[in-house]
């Protein structure tokens, strides 16, 4: 097969030398209205090779591949006094596979826990070329489960942030079960 990125030949689906360039990615910061930073390591033009990738089999491989080069770098370094949660936005499988989930199972590390399943969209409402207004009067409202009550802190994870207002629900969402929202971890920026 081909490297999706540079299109070599490789055996993986991404070549070792994108796969350098990757690990080498400095993070981008982004702070929401309300104080919430987001880093990312992709603009959205560099990310869609790999959201598209029609494949299950493939999509879920490279998707992995990446999370390890990108949220499993950054877990590497991370280090807090306290437990956190990797909590997945709305991380329900689209039939093959979730993308959130594969991101924050990169993520286990001794300071880090993944929990799956905490925040569930009771809204499935498409926000893809929507307005900010149309996002503001149609929320996720999401259905919170119990198990995050173990935990004190917690890191929201998305492939893909646009306006930041899901993100922004969720960490309020978290918040109203007394967990504090570190900062959210994605893989692409929309905004660019
Ligand atoms: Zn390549």
């Amino acid at each position: 097969m081909r490297c999706i990125l540079c299109e070599k030949l490789s055996f993986k689906g991404i070549c070792g030398k994108c796969a350098k360039k990757l690990l080498s990615e400095q993070k981008h910061t982004r702070i929401l209205e309300g104080g919430l930073k987001v880093y990312s390591f992709f603009g959205y033009s560099g990310i869609t090779p790999i959201l598209h990738v029609k494949h299950r089999f493939w999509g879920h491989r490279i998707l992995k591949q990446i999370a390890s080069y990108t949220f499993g770098k950054f877990a590497k370094e991370f280090e807090f006094g306290e437990k956190v949660a990797a909590v997945g936005v709305d991380d329900k499988s689209n039939g093959a596979y979730s993308h959130t989930a594969v991101l924050a199972h990169a993520l286990k590390s001794p300071s880090i826990t993944p929990v799956y399943g905490v925040l569930r969209a009771k809204n499935a409402v498409t926000y893809s070329g929507q307005s900010y207004e149309f996002r503001r009067k149609n929320p996720r409202r999401f259905i919170i489960s119990k198990k995050i009550k173990k935990f004190k802190y917690a890191i929201l994870i998305d492939d893909v942030v646009t306006s930041g207002f899901t993100l922004r629900e969720a960490k309020d969402t978290l918040a109203k079960e007394g967990v504090e929202t570190l900062f959210a971890l994605v893989l692409a920026d929309a905004k660019e």
